[in-house]
């Protein structure tokens, strides 16, 4: 039994202050928009632990990279959301950073897959997170995106 709220604020922690350590100007409106009623789910912390970081991470790098083409008048914006809806435990990461190419949606779930430079993405995150949350929890994880608009990431788990 894991208090989700506690786990979501302590990895979008983690994820903010691991790239505000490497980058001080980095600015972001952090959202948090936790159900007080969500009780204790019952989970595998280490390993959904493991999937916020990389969604958290995911989400902050995308807003970053937007804001390094848009300047100023862009405000980064991301938001952790958790519910619980019927017997569901819902967990929603939302960015305005750069989307995500039509193109490449298909792909982002297949292992090694990134974008990213050599160094800066293994493209393992989504598709362990992947894994955990189907295989090992029995829950779904969707990802919803508009380029230039951002992404949204859903993972619901039985309560
Ligand atoms: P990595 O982060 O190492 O690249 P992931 O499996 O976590 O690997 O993500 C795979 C790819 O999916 C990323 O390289 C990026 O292209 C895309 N992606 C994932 N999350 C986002 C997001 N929030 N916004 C835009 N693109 C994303
Ligand atoms: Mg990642």
């Amino acid at each position: 039994p894991t208090d989700l709220n506690a786990l979501c604020n302590e990895y979008i922690g983690l994820a903010y202050h691991g790239l505000r350590a490497k980058d001080k100007s980095f600015n972001v409106d952090l959202v948090k928009d936790l159900a007080p009623d969500l009780g204790l789910v019952n989970l595998i912390s280490q390993d959904v632990g493991r999937v916020l970081l990389n969604l958290c991470t995911n989400a902050f790098y995308a807003v970053h990279q937007r804001q390094k083409v848009m300047g100023e008048l862009y405000k980064p914006r991301v938001q952790i959301s958790t519910r619980r809806i019927n017997n569901k435990i819902t967990i929603q990461l939302i960015d305005n950073g750069t989307g995500i190419p039509a193109d490449i949606r298909q792909k982002i779930f297949q292992p090694f897959f990134t974008t990213k430079p050599p160094g800066q993405g293994t493209g393992l995150g989504l598709s362990l997170a992947y894994d955990i949350i189907t295989k090992g929890h029995g829950g779904t994880l969707t990802a919803e995106s508009v380029e230039d608009k951002g992404t949204t990431f859903t993972i619901t788990l039985p309560a």
